[in-house]
């Protein structure tokens, strides 16, 4: 079993198609066919060229950026891309620049400290209670920002059957392990059978609890998430997906009936959002992402602190800029539009949750509180009654 990507050269029509509105052209059925995505990504200079002027820090950003990481932009993702604006935030996430080959201070290749924990190749083991499998080293579209650069997107083949046979050997002998998170690169990028193969396997390990899927394929490559992959999922129940989102022009009405099909088959829906500098790092920009989550049914679950990966130097923002976001979340709007801040700590202490202080002082008996506005409150804790 291989990936499902081709390695067919772009069809000569692709610029045609992304010139034309999707709707307006007789090209729809092609559009809605992710295959027909993926076989067309945008993935060279030559082509970028001819649909999009680019900016000397673009042309050599993407020159130097061959084999890892290299560019692959789905025609969907880029046509979300605004082409009269050098900063539009999907483009930047998009089109590598010069800066990524730029290498800062306390910059790391595995700043997680993945490796470290690994017991076995794709596994990372830190939690007692739960895994993380990282199956294939493919995604729809490559994020100029990824954790894990320096594994993913050369595209080779994802785990094999013999080598998942191992880890499922590993999962299954400890019992202490009830969470799988199975991630990569991008599990959605598996063809739908070969995914089912791993999941059933999983499913038949009686102390897991549940399935984990993270991924932004629903993101990139709406298309991808179809009936045949909803209903195969919804078989090996519960099932989880954390999906990553960095801006609220993301979630189109594509994108909205791709999590729609997902919420309908009973999977819970969180999000997973990096943050970075100039694309999502405004509170009212986080905002607005938190509350079309919420409209598209996904409960926002973690912003990330950018992790000091080399080549991200450019896309860091202070941690106060998480934590003052998240101050203008908390009691400002829903609860459920609140996710946790948190730093993955680098050396591989894992997510670390950091959050404004609403607790002023804790003494004998008392606790001296502030709220969302700044008002202060005593809360008493002469509890014993009577
Ligand atoms: C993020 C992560 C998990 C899952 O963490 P949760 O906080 O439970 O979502 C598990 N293992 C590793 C190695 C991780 O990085
Ligand atoms: S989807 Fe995730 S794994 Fe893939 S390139 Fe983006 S951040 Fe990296």
């Amino acid at each position: 079993m291989e990936l499902s990507i081709s390695s067919e050269p772009p069809s000569s029509n692709l610029a045609r198609n992304l010139l034309a509105e999707p709707e307006e052209s007789n090209h729809l059925q092609e559009w809605k066919d992710w295959k027909w995505q993926l076989k067309n990504r945008i993935t060279t200079l030559e082509e970028l060229k001819t649909l999009i002027a680019l900016t000397p820090s673009e042309e050599e950003g993407i020159k130097r950026s061959n084999g890892r990481l290299a560019m692959a932009i789905t025609p969907y993702f880029f046509s979300l891309i605004d082409k009269t604006n050098p900063n539009c935030p999907i483009r930047k996430q998009a089109i590598p620049r010069i800066e990524e080959f730029s290498i800062s201070t306390h910059d790391m290749i595995d700043p997680c400290g993945e490796d470290n924990h690994s017991p076995m190749p794709g596994l990372v083991h830190r939690y007692p209670d739960r895994v993380l499998l990282l199956i294939t080293d493919a995604c729809a579209m490559y994020c100029r920002y990824c954790t894990r650069r320096r594994m993913v997107g050369e595209e080779m083949p994802p785990m094999s059957i013999e080598r998942f046979e191992e880890t499922y050997k590993y999962i299954k002998s400890k019992r202490s392990i009830r969470d799988v998170l199975i991630s990569g690169g991008d599990p959605l990028m598996l063809k739908t059978e070969h995914l089912e193969y791993y999941l059933k396997k999983l499913r038949s390990i009686s102390h897991l609890d549940i399935i984990r899927l993270g991924t932004r394929v629903p993101v990139t490559l709406p298309m991808r998430v179809d009936k045949e992959l909803v209903e195969m999922l919804k078989k090996y129940h519960p099932v989880y997906m954390s999906i990553h989102f960095s801006h609220p022009r993301e979630v189109t009405s594509d994108v909205r009936e791709a999590c729609g099909m997902l919420a309908d088959a009973g999977i819970p829906l969180g999000s997973q959002t990096v943050l970075l500098k100039g694309i999502n790092d405004k509170p009212s920009v986080m905002k607005r992402l938190m509350h079309e989550l919420l409209r598209a049914r996904v409960r926002p679950y973690y912003i990330y602190q950018c992790d000091p990966v080399t080549g991200t130097g450019h896309f860091r923002t202070p941690v106060s800029v998480g934590i003052n976001i998240i101050e203008k979340l908390r009691g400002h709007t829903s609860g459920y539009a609140v996710p946790t801040f948190v730093v993955d700590a680098p050396g591989g202490g894992g997510k670390i949750p950091v959050s404004p202080t609403y607790l002023i002082s804790q003494a004998k008996d008392k606790v001296v509180l502030r709220n969302y506005q700044g008002n202060i409150f005593e809360y008493f804790e002469n509890c014993s009654g009577g």
